[in-house]
């Protein structure tokens, strides 16, 4: 296929408002793609040049763009800063300088047509996305000595082979500003609608991309084997498992009863989590939304060659600071400190981490995901030895409800969240969020016991002091994980100091966009919308119904909203918009607020 195909589509992505339509087009454009190309196809329409969990990034600055344009077009790079500033978009800047290009070729015939050809590809000759995929790839992967040189010029020739269109969406690929706005669940969706002939069968697809997280992967495997080939791909040491999820109750009783009255009890630490994949000396990390995190902790990953004997194995866990003078674990903002890319080595001498390992997925070639919780325990405490660095914490089986609340009531006076209490019988459901596992945690009055992950959706004018910032309140919603849209559930304008409030209103500048994007779906309509990307973490009284919010909206009911809601903080380094609150979580929320 060729890129200006590719990018033809793209521009049809960008500008549809309707989610249905995005699974529209990407089967129309899937129907259309070889065995050879759809892993590639997937990554690009990411952004990506790898599946996600691969730590590569084409990550080229906005100057370097830029100057790319500049040198592809013959014009000075200031002129190209000028016109980025009136427009906001390099893509446009490149598509405009590019549609000027090909505009005065046609009125200056070229010299022979050799020449044309090479220069002048325009219309994307020779330019097959393969091509176009490679070099960007080659981008990322440039290190060392002028790696910015070298960068840019291979741009460069790219834009010079490419028609406006094609320019467009390329110079926003290495910029990280791709903006088609489509989920994984729209890309599976298209998956089923291209290749099995109707969306409803992602279902088919779902168990494949949890135990893989890896769509590229997914498409090359449905393309070449089909349905039954995607079925027989199985969790592997090096690709994350999609992290499985807690559910919410009141207490213990109710935990017991749901539970059949026997459950697994471990402590909820709050630090970020991480799944560790061994295989021999090789060691890899990745965090609660799949992005690898290794060069983050080096402490952790001696820790995992001196501690397990086995070859292989899959790990989850949860990494917490630990002050090595008072011996004592700290809470999340110390541990956050360690989320950095700069200063690793001194951070882990000052602040070290320890990591609480709650489950066994993989170990020596096999995988365990479907053996019961009580298995993968007892496995759990053979895996490790000592408890220097990674600490197993297996748990314990109770059927008595003191026992719970005992552990409940010694885990908040260590200074811990609450507990977290798994089904005995229970299989790892990679990527599921039900009540296998329900977090406990303490309740303070008048708040709803947990607080909601909410992504901002768009912002409304303020008066007065808040239009020196530009925005006096923001339209934010959670995510609906059966429709992969998301919908709003509040407008929130507390919380904020003046300068997050400046802070927002520069990062949402930079992903606004002209029209509603397709997954949003909202019955109001903000003064600006903004590609739905930041993910806050807010903290209502309660959660009410509302006619005016869509979240769990149907045709005969109306929606939920929260009730004086506020800003508690930002949570977008650990959670993709994806991952915020879904719906169906406010529905078990909304019915928790009665049972008291
Ligand atoms: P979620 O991860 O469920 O979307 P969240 O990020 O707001 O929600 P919490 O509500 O605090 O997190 O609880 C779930 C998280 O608790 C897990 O993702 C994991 O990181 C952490 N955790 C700590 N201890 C455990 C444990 N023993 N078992 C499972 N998870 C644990």
């Amino acid at each position: 296929m060729l890129f200006s195909q590719l990018a033809e589509y793209f521009e049809k992505l960008e500008q549809t408002s309707s989610r249905l339509a995005l699974i529209d087009i990407l089967s129309e454009l899937f129907k259309e793609v070889k065995a050879e190309e759809i892993a590639k196809v997937v990554y690009l329409i990411q952004g990506r040049v790898a599946p996600f969990y691969e730590p590569i990034e084409i990550g080229m600055a906005e100057r370097t763009v830029a100057a790319s344009i500049a040198k592809a077009y013959g014009i000075d790079r200031e002129e190209v800063l000028k016109e980025y500033g009136r427009v906001g978009d390099l893509g446009v800047v490149a598509y405009k300088l590019s549609s000027l290009r090909d505009a005065s070729k046609k009125l200056v015939p070229l010299r022979g047509k050799q020449g044309s050809k090479n220069i002048d590809s325009g219309s994307g000759a020779g330019m097959t996305v393969e091509r176009v995929f490679e070099v960007l790839k080659e981008i990322a992967q440039i290190t060392g000595e002028g790696t910015v040189e070298k960068k840019q010029a291979l741009l460069v020739d790219l834009l010079q082979k490419a028609n406006p269109i094609s320019a467009k969406h390329l110079v926003r690929i290495p910029l990280g500003t791709s903006r088609l706005g489509v989920g994984d669940p729209t890309i599976l969706d298209a998956f089923a609608l291209a290749k099995l002939g109707d969306r409803k069968k992602r279902k088919e697809l779902e168990g494949a991309y949890n135990k893989t997280s890896d769509l590229g992967l997914i498409g090359q495997v449905l393309w070449k084997k089909g349905l039954e080939g995607v079925k027989k791909l199985d969790v592997t040491v090096g690709r994350p498992i999609r992290s499985q999820l807690a559910e919410r109750l009141p207490d213990a009783k109710t935990i017991l009863e749901k539970f059949g009255g026997e459950v697994h009890i471990q402590y909820k630490y709050d630090g970020f989590r991480v799944q560790i994949h061994k295989n021999g000396d090789q060691v890899r990390l990745f965090s609660r939304n799949l992005e690898e995190t290794t060069a983050m902790m080096p402490e952790i990953i001696e820790g995992v060659r001196k501690q397990i004997k086995a070859k292989t194995a899959i790990l989850d866990s949860e990494a917490l600071a630990f002050n090595p003078q008072s011996e004592e674990f700290l809470p999340f903002q110390e541990t956050t400190k360690r989320r950095r890319k700069y200063k690793v080595a001194e951070m882990a001498i000052e602040l070290p981490l320890k990591a609480f390992v709650f489950d066994v997925m993989y170990l020596d070639g096999r995988s365990l995901i479907d053996l019961s919780l009580r298995d993968r325990m007892r496995r759990l405490k053979e895996v490790i030895t000592g408890d220097e660095v990674l600490i197993a914490q297996p748990g314990e089986f109770t059927k008595s409800e003191e026992r719970i609340n005992e552990l409940f009531n010694d885990a908040i006076t260590k200074g811990l969240e609450g507990l977290v209490c798994k089904k005995p019988d229970s299989t790892y459901e990679a990527g599921a969020r039900n009540f296998n596992w329900v977090k406990l945690k303490r309740h303070s009055a008048g708040e709803l016991k947990d607080t909601i992950d909410c992504v901002i959706l768009g912002y409304i004018f303020g008066r007065g002091k808040r239009a020196e910032f530009g925005a006096g309140s923001l339209l934010v919603g959670v995510y609906d994980e059966s429709k992969d849209e998301f919908v709003t559930v509040s407008k929130i304008g507390t919380g904020l100091t003046d300068e997050e409030w400046r802070e927002i209103h520069k990062r949402a500048d930079k992903i606004k966009v002209d029209h509603k994007p397709a997954r949003v779906n909202s019955i109001l309509v903000p003064s600006v919308w903004i590609k739905p990307e930041i993910v806050i973490e807010v903290l209502a009284d309660e959660i009410t119904k509302s006619p005016v919010h869509t979240a769990g909206k149907t045709d005969s009911e109306p929606g939920y909203a929260l009730r004086f809601p506020r800003l508690v903080k930002f949570r977008e380094a650990d959670k993709k918009p994806e991952d915020a609150t879904t719906v169906k979580e406010l529905l078990e929320m909304y019915k928790l607020q009665f049972k008291k």
